[in-house]
């Protein structure tokens, strides 16, 4: 190991996969669409009584902050919920405990539709024989992204942990890749960032200074990569692309 070269991975649709055909589905209107909803209906109705999923939706859309000059602050799920709960009549006594109770049930659902596939166990051991290795993620809760990452036994396997609820600023902003590389000691230059977002990814490393891989299943989707991005079809092939 030299431990003067880092390797980020993004965490969702990169080293972990979402699968939507394992979360339950709830249906407002133009067929059943996958959601965490009827993980957390029960909790719902103890706090607020029984409720439609169409007026949970409703009060999550109005319950959206308004726009800011800073679009790229991350704002937590618990508050999501706070907020949606007000919206629904929630008693203010019991706000605080409904959203973290509820936003907790929403996390677990998200977890037991994770996946890893051995691949990916495979381009992570190989990362860790380049250098350090971290994640860093847009998520909107933080212990709910390590519970993720220990449940596939990959926390142990990282060096450092950056969540977007924890830094308080999205990718692409930069600063969830430069807390990264500080908590490695392993300045841009010497860093490579795997994503699969154009956007998000691609963008936060080069706004960071570092190399960026887009891992991209599908041409069509996203707009096009800059010219100096590496770009691969899946993640097992980003070893041969780097040459480890
Ligand atoms: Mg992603």
């Amino acid at each position: 190991v030299r431990p003067s070269r880092a390797v980020l991975f993004d965490l969702f649709g990169t080293l972990v996969e979402v699968d939507a055909e394992r979360l339950p589905t709830i249906d407002v209107g133009g067929g059943p669409r996958p959601s965490t909803l009827p993980r957390w209906a029960s909790l719902l109705d103890r706090y607020v009584g029984p409720t439609s999923p169409h007026a949970v939706i409703a009060a999550f859309g109005d319950a959206r902050e308004p726009p800011t000059a800073d679009r790229l602050a991350e704002r937590a799920s618990r508050l999501r919920f706070r907020a949606m709960l007000g919206r629904l009549g929630c008693a203010p006594t019991l706000l605080d405990e409904a959203a973290v109770v509820l936003s907790r049930a929403h996390m677990a659902a998200i977890a037991d539709a994770t996946a890893v596939p051995a691949s990916h166990h495979v381009v992570l051991d190989a990362a860790r024989c380049v250098g350090r290795v971290g994640i860093v993620t847009n998520f909107d809760d933080t212990a709910g992204a390590y519970a993720i990452l220990a449940r596939h036994g990959l926390l142990a396997r990282v060096d450092t942990v950056a969540v977007s609820e924890a830094i308080g600023r999205r990718k692409p902003h930069p600063l969830p890749v430069v807390a990264a590389l500080r908590s490695l000691e392993v300045e841009p230059g010497d860093a490579v960032l795997i994503g699969d977002g154009v956007q998000a990814d691609v963008g936060a490393a080069r706004a960071a200074g570092v190399r960026a891989v887009l891992v991209r299943r599908d041409d069509a989707a996203d707009t096009r990569p800059p010219e100096d991005v590496v770009v691969v079809r899946r993640l097992s092939d980003v070893p041969a692309a780097l040459g480890w």
